[in-house]
């Protein structure tokens, strides 16, 4: 296993991947720690289950990588880790497991401090910290609500995506445009809201139905099938359900001017950045989009305020512009653009 880790492309000189085990509380668990010149790595902790423990390794290499990135060009403190715990089908979710999980991330001594991610909420991440000082996203005297990060993700994304439409049409407003938004869960649900405020037309799609019917309920919106949202006639495609959705069997398909959605590793590869860039479709890179969550989370450890966090929020549009100047100046996609900048930050050649 080992010697096929490191042949990943994925692998990217992390500085450690750590393998947790703990068969007695039914613990699986892998931790990736890409890069700590910034500060300890910093990502959410993810419950999901796999189809294979292969998976899981590149999950967890793709999201700290992204991580690394993301933090840099928010101009957070923090390198890049990101942690996942790998469930057996059906396996519950319990506090013995949260707790294995969080000895394991003690024995780090603080390299890695994870936060919620997919399947991990505010109230999971209290049980892990009961074995871990190294975390943040607790539930502020009780309050699930407000250390939720969706919202702030979800404000993040909303601001890019108005950047994103001034610099394909001049113009930002929202009004009357249509908005694929695919995943209604902590992030898409408060965007869609926020989307419609300002007379956006929305089209839905979640795999959980009943999730969907409710937010289309409260949005006046129409819901389409997890396959068929590939193909609605659209003038911006959201990604906020899971990664790799923009892939060699998607691409070709989107009808869309615009992506800009608040999902990690929306490319499946780096060539499909370049594929979206021919097909004229402008890709807003996720982990420039999707760094408000992130921003409030750890503002349990920047001891920024929530006017602070706002104001941190609200720079993610100015970062696009950057981002998207550079790719111009240099003839390359986005996505790429994004890595140089975040790359010079790390290396103390530009500031955030
Ligand atoms: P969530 O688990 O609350 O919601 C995800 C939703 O996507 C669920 O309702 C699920 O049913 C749906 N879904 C999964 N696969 C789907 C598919 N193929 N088609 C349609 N719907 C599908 O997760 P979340 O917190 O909203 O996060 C969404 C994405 O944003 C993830 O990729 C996450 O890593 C990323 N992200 C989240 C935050 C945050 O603040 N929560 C921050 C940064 C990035």
């Amino acid at each position: 296993m080992e010697r096929r880790m490191f042949d990943l492309p994925d692998y990217d000189n992390h500085e450690a991947v750590v393998v947790a085990r703990d068969a007695k509380r039914g613990l699986k668990a892998i931790i990736a720690i890409h890069d700590t010149r910034l500060g300890p790595a910093h990502g959410g902790a993810r419950y999901w289950t796999y189809d294979a423990p292969q998976d899981a390794i590149v999950d967890a290499l793709r999201l700290s990588r992204g991580m690394t990135y993301k933090n840099a060009l928010a101009g957070l403190p923090f390198g890049g880790g990101k942690s996942v715990i790998m469930a057996e089908r059906g396996q519950p979710k319990t506090a013995n497991l949260l707790e294995a999980f969080g000895d394991a991330v003690e024995k780090l001594g603080g390299r890695y401090n994870l936060a919620e991610d997919v399947g991990i909420s505010p109230n999971d991440v209290t049980t892990i910290a009961r074995r871990t000082a190294h975390v943040c996203g607790l539930p502020t005297g009780g309050d699930d609500a407000a250390a939720d990060p969706g919202p702030y993700t979800a404000r993040g994304v909303f601001l890019a995506m108005k950047a994103g439409l001034e610099e394909i049409s001049g113009s930002s407003d929202l009004g009357g445009k249509t908005v694929v938004v695919q995943g209604l869960g902590g992030v898409g649900s408060p965007l869609c809201d926020m989307l419609v405020a300002e007379g956006a037309r929305l089209v839905l799609s979640d795999l959980n139905e009943e999730r969907a019917a409710r937010v289309a309920d409260r949005t006046g919106s129409r819901v389409v099938s997890a396959d068929q949202i590939y193909d609605v006639d659209a003038d911006v495609y959201a990604p906020c359900a899971l990664g790799a959705t923009l892939n060699a069997q998607t691409i070709g398909r989107l009808k869309v001017k615009l992506v800009c959605g608040g999902a990690n590793n929306q490319l499946a590869t780096a060539d499909d950045g370049v594929a979206l860039q021919r097909r004229g479709i402008v890709y807003l890179p996720d982990f420039v989009v999707n760094a408000g969550g992130v921003t409030h989370t750890t503002s349990q450890l920047t001891r920024w305020t929530h006017e602070k966090v706002l104001a941190k929020v609200g720079e993610i549009p100015g970062r696009l512009k950057k981002v998207l100047e550079r790719a111009t100046r240099e003839e390359i996609d986005p996505q790429r653009a994004a890595e140089k900048v975040a790359l010079e930050i790390i290396e103390g050649k530009a500031a955030a």
